[in-house]
């Protein structure tokens, strides 16, 4: 089973931009623990710019492009150090991937892309893919880490792409502002309906919301891939799924 999980700003941050300790070490020990039991893994991570944000002591994201990309600079070097060093003590070894819009837009530049991602499953490293946002900017850019992540899954034919959030899945409502709100276990088709759920930001830190998820479940589910939605502060889902058991909202790829 092949399956790219994406990672979020808020799954493995503070809003201070500091690492989120506990979040992260159970991610990287469940991730570990699949890839032992024989999946293949691809993780995209967003979390570059809020660890800039930290490890520069600002006391908020910078609003301008050349502010965001300092912060990603600098932070894309703490978070690979930190994989690096948790999935090592499991005994992965991580590769770090930075790629922009334009990339998948060029044929000889997606080629060497796909080459090397095969060749790194093949050498069981796991590679850990983010946007190269030192030169990407809105018009060049893949934009945020929900596409990025069906661009990856549907381009390297993975099973299942999971998308970590920091709710539980799709819900009826915004569940932060309605007590009635309801979980969607399971949508078959991406209807006017359910793309008018998307509205609402994400995190401060981060770029993604909802909207930019139920994108990437329409480029998935059109390739024949599941999506997957759930709640990253509860990373063992991940076995539930793999198990085809429900968890958080799936979405079915038409087959
Ligand atoms: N590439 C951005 C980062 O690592 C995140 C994009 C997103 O949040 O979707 O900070």
């Amino acid at each position: 089973m092949r399956i790219v999980v994406k990672i979020g700003t808020s799954n493995i941050t503070y809003p201070t931009g500091r690492l989120n300790i506990r979040h992260m070490e159970a991610l990287c020990k469940i991730l570990s623990d699949i890839k032992n039991s024989g999946c293949e893994l691809i993780v995209v991570s967003s979390g570059a710019t809020a660890m800039g944000v930290g490890k520069l002591k600002l006391s908020e994201k910078p609003s301008d492009m050349p502010g965001k990309q300092a912060c990603a600079a600098v932070g894309q070097c703490e978070l690979m150090y930190t994989y690096d060093k948790m999935f090592t003590e499991h005994s992965h070894t991580v590769a770090q991937i930075l790629i922009t819009g334009d990339d998948f837009k060029d044929k000889t530049r997606y080629e060497n892309f796909a080459n090397t991602l095969e060749r790194l499953l093949e050498l069981k490293a796991l590679p850990i893919i983010n946007e190269n946002d030192t030169v990407s900017t809105v018009e060049y850019g893949v934009g945020d880490n929900d596409t990025l992540g069906a661009l990856v899954a549907t381009g390297v034919n993975a099973d299942l792409l999971v998308l970590l959030s920091d709710i539980d899945g799709l819900y009826t409502s915004d569940p932060r502002k309605d007590p009635e709100a309801k979980l969607i276990p399971r949508v078959e088709e991406i209807t006017d309906s359910i793309m008018a759920l998307g509205g609402g930001k994400g995190s401060a830190l981060g770029t993604g919301g909802m909207a930019t998820k139920l994108g990437a479940a329409k480029r998935c589910m059109a390739k024949g891939i599941d999506m997957a939605i759930i709640n990253g502060a509860r990373p063992e889902l991940l076995y539930d799924l793999i198990e085809g058991k429900a968890a958080g909202t799936l979405f079915v790829g038409r087959k």
